[in-house]
């Protein structure tokens, strides 16, 4: 019975409280981009966020940025009230970091599954509206709107990381962007201009501008391999943090569920509707830890600094030493310890 740790493979002295715990002990993980999960949905039920959250260790997260998508702003004004108002007595789960603002000034032209009357022009009222009731955490917009210079500068002010994304924006458009402070994109190549060697897109500026972090969508399915290999040798795993974008299928057994109004399939990775579509992501922390890995060929401890300390210090969030995941050789996730307390600890067989 020892803990390792995951970066110098040393054996860790006298482990306080995890005592019996074997395997591999790395930082909690980290995921800025989820919408749900355990048929919770956050854009339609906010108050989901703290009984998700509780559920959330059984993946080794131990902190997140719960994601509201393109909405009337009154929905993300709800989820910065029931972030502001604390989880309910006896709680316990993984912490979520404030709120991600996905929407709902982005691009028609690149709203993947975002509904298109939700959709608006950037306007300083929305904004002052939504820095008001929290600040958000994060931000995604499209820079190439009309109007998006000043929303921009006006949520770098509030201290909210600005993200592109759902952008159809050409790669100059972004470059300015990060001129008004944007630092961050939203998961690079899904929803937005891409890598076209005569018409470059924001994908080509992420990559190659230092300027900017960026989340990924580490699943294997919204990213190709060799498309996450690009991405690796372009950013870093300073400037990577792998997301899940979960949706509230996320943690559901494989097979067919309801969700709201929707029946789809869920095969462990994906979310399919009756016609077959992707209609969303059922990716786990732990699972794009490990796709990273067999995609790109990286060491532990730079998938672990892309899904936990990359993410943490994007968002400015210190995590606390004893936040903490024991992983198997297979990376599967042993325990998951959240401020000194073991918050989930596996079955063995
Ligand atoms: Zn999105």
């Amino acid at each position: 019975m020892t803990l390792r740790r995951h970066d110098t493979g040393e054996t860790v002295e006298d482990p306080r409280g995890l005592e019996g715990l074997s395997g591999t002990m790395a930082p909690g993980l980290v995921d800025l981009q989820l919408n749900g999960g355990f048929g919770h949905d956050f854009t339609t039920d906010p108050e989901s966020i703290w009984a998700v959250a509780a559920r959330l260790p059984e993946f080794g997260v131990t902190a997140f940025l719960p994601t509201v998508i393109s909405a009337p702003p009154e929905v993300a004004v709800a989820a910065l009230g029931v972030l502001a108002a604390g989880p309910p007595p006896h709680w316990r789960g993984a912490r979520p970091l404030g709120l991600h603002v996905e929407g709902p000034m982005i691009s028609p032209r690149r709203r993947g599954t975002h509904p298109p009357e939700a959709l608006v022009e950037p306007s300083l009222e929305v904004a002052d509206l939504v820095i008001r009731s929290g600040p958000p955490t994060m931000v995604t917009i499209a820079p190439e709107l009309r109007g998006a210079e000043e929303i921009a500068k006006r949520f770098v002010e509030a201290g909210t990381v600005v993200s592109l994304g759902h952008t159809d924006a050409t790669a100059a458009e972004a470059a300015t962007a990060a001129d008004w402070g944007a630092t961050h994109a939203t998961h690079l190549f899904n929803a937005m201009s891409g890598l076209d060697h005569r018409t470059p897109g924001v994908a080509a500026t992420v990559l190659t501008d230092d300027r900017f972090t960026t989340g990924l969508i580490a699943d294997g399915i919204h990213v190709d391999a060799a498309m996450l290999r690009l991405a690796l040798r372009a950013k870093g795993p300073e400037r990577i943090a792998l997301v899940t974008d979960a949706m509230s299928a996320m943690g559901l057994t494989a097979g067919a569920h309801t969700i709201g109004s929707t029946s789809v399939v869920v095969d462990g990775v994906t979310v399919r509707n009756a016609e077959g579509n992707l209609a969303g992501s059922a990716a786990t922390m732990d699972m794009v830890l490990r796709t990273m890995i067999d995609s790109t060929g990286c060491g532990l401890a730079d998938a672990i600094t892309m899904a936990s300390t990359t993410p943490a210090r994007i968002v400015g969030h210190t995590p606390p030493a004893d936040n903490l995941v024991v992983l198997d050789d297979d990376l599967g996730v042993v325990a998951t310890v959240v401020d000194g307390a073991i918050l989930h600890r596996r079955d063995e067989p």
